[in-house]
């Protein structure tokens, strides 16, 4: 996650005027969502150290990823491109990851698709840690910021079968979201931007009817306000609205009905420059955040698993809105 432009707090509320807007399960239904096996994607992807754009970690965690979701039944593509380094000015090898499921060549019958994403590089300091000296150290692991939506999506992936057929699943995880050493200098989003750029020049290939953007979702004290500028966009506020409909329908209370931060993401170039209407989920009360502290031990796998229950059951009902009628 970048550098938040606004941190608007709704200091006057009470924690529990929050909660209790956000309704009851009316479902009765169990969370399909393997809690334990996310919690072990996110340990596993943390395993690798700092997985900075162009480091040894970040190959290491693309080759294993890659094979997670080739394993999982998806078409994969790595994209790679160049970016800069900001301190040493020489090029670095960029890649995004690109999973397809129910890639076109196979089901030409499904016209319509969505696409979910998420960041996959850490930060390469943890420039907020409260001790000045651990801001030097190249040890930022990134287990919320990074490895979190890594996780996520892989447990999502197991669930795609429980969609009906209408609808195509796309992932991509985005490289160099923060390679940035120095705020304003260094450039944000140089992944999504590409992935953007290419998206937008291509007249053939898939094309998304929506895009939800997940990052910093692993928190195990959870809670997902909804970011301003999704939710200011004609065209994602019905996106909001729907995902945190879902969480009020099925009883995941830590998604909180209300808007609380404006945060720059990568949903900014999918939408600015791809022109794809994508909302972003985002729990950005987190106190390790571009800290050394931002461990495992800070997330769970219960906060993934909720999380994912709401884009999966959301997914259900987008693929159900144009289902055939009886
Ligand atoms: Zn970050």
């Amino acid at each position: 996650m970048n550098r938040l432009l606004l941190a608007l707090l709704l200091a006057a509320l009470p924690c529990s005027a929050l909660f209790a807007e956000t309704g009851v399960a009316e479902t009765g239904a169990e969370n399909p969502l393997d809690a334990k096996r996310a919690f072990g994607y996110l340990e596993k992807v943390c395993e690798f150290g700092p997985r900075v754009s162009g480091t040894r970690g970040m190959t290491q965690q693309r080759q294993w990823l890659v094979e997670q979701l080739e394993e999982l039944g998806a078409e994969v593509q790595v994209q790679k491109f160049k970016g800069r380094h900001p301190e040493s000015g020489k090029r670095v090898a960029l890649a995004n990851v690109i999973a397809t499921f129910r890639p076109e060549a196979q089901y030409p019958e499904i016209q319509r698709r969505v696409v979910l994403a998420c960041h996959y590089d850490t930060r390469p300091l943890a420039d907020r840690d409260p001790n000045p000296l651990n801001r030097r150290l190249p040890r930022f692991l990134g287990a919320n910021d990074g490895a979190s939506g890594v996780a996520l999506l892989l447990e999502l992936a197991h669930h795609f079968d429980s969609v009906p057929a209408n609808l195509g699943i796309d992932l991509v995880f985005f490289d160099a979201e923060e390679l940035v050493y120095q705020d304003p200098r260094d450039p944000y989003f140089l992944g999504s931007q590409w992935w953007a750029q290419k998206y937008a020049e291509k007249s053939n290939g898939p094309k998304y009817e929506c895009g939800v953007v997940v990052d910093m979702i692993g928190d195990r004290d959870l809670q997902i306000y909804q970011e301003r500028t999704s939710y200011s966009w004609q065209e994602t506020r019905p996106i909001i609205n729907e995902i945190w409909g879902t969480a009020a329908r099925i009883g995941v209370q830590e998604f909180i009905p209300r808007v609380r931060y404006e945060v720059r993401d990568d949903h900014l170039a999918m939408r600015n420059i791809a022109k794809i209407p994508t909302a972003e989920i985002i729990d950005f009360d987190y106190p390790a955040w571009h800290t050394l502290a931002d461990t495992p031990r800070q997330c769970s796998g219960e906060s993934l698993a909720k999380v994912g229950y709401v884009l999966l059951e959301w997914l259900k009902t987008k693929a159900a809105d144009q289902l055939p009628g009886p």
